[in-house]
């Protein structure tokens, strides 16, 4: 239940941010500081374009308070550390070791939500595999069967909240999870690479409408997985690689 808290505390924290941003925004600033570094894209769907499978009251709140919340923080950090202004995501992602905490979460946070929502699409819309991906699946896992029930183990069994991934680590294929908002281009990952296929597996992505059972959610999340999404970002990776 402890994330539903969190979803409470961050609704509270939006609100009472909202006034104290405008009035500092509103304040006498040099200029560049004025444009923000990160921003929030719209969804590229209606919210309730993912049901049955996910409502539209989680797609707005995951959308529009939590994602939101981490754009905001993730700004507020770099705007506290004048050594990362400028810095592009992916830069900042690859030296978290080093920086603050917040920089760790919050860009996280940012990167893999951006990344989420376009891992999705309104069910019978995504595609299918593209030969080259599915051969490769194939090639390091055996089977899609096998992939799917791996990918789905991997979310199943980390406690607590975090991700699971099919990571293109530069000669194959991996699945893997990460805690809290980690994912596979920070500097101190476990498994390094290219993101191919993510799912969000914090409470807070499902709870609505799935409760406790996480397993009903990774089982039916794989008709709103976008595949042609999956295989332009496998394409792109294995590209780079070679
Ligand atoms: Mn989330």
């Amino acid at each position: 239940m402890h994330d539903l808290v969190r979803i409470a505390a961050a609704a509270l924290v939006l609100g009472l941010a909202g006034p104290a941003l405008a009035a500092s925004a509103a304040a006498p600033v040099p200029a560049p500081a004025a444009t923000e570094a990160f921003s929030l894209a719209p969804l590229p769907y209606a919210y309730e374009a993912l049901e049955p499978v996910i409502d539209a009251q989680t797609m707005r709140i995951h959308h529009g308070r939590h994602h939101q919340g981490y754009v905001n923080n993730l700004n507020a950090a770099v705007k506290a550390n004048p050594a990362l202004q400028g810095k592009s995501l992916e830069a900042l992602l690859a030296g978290v070791q080093t920086l603050p905490p917040a920089i760790r979460n919050n860009g996280g946070g940012h990167y893999n939500h951006t990344l989420f929502w376009t891992l999705m699409a309104p069910p019978g819309t995504g595609g299918q595999p593209s030969t080259a991906l599915e051969a490769q699946i194939r090639r390091d896992f055996g089977s899609m069967d096998a992939f799917k029930e791996a990918f789905q183990a991997a979310g199943a069994q980390r406690f607590g909240s975090g991700w699971a991934w099919l990571v293109w680590t530069g000669d194959r294929l991996v699945v893997t999870s990460t805690p809290n908002q980690d994912n596979p281009l920070m500097g101190d990952a476990p498994v390094k690479g290219a993101p191919v296929i993510a799912n969000d597996v914090w409470e807070h992505a499902y709870y609505l409408k799935h409760q406790n059972n996480r397993g009903a959610y990774l089982s039916g999340w794989w008709s709103v997985l976008n595949w042609n999404e999956a295989n332009r970002l496998f394409e792109t990776a294995t590209r780079k690689g070679k």
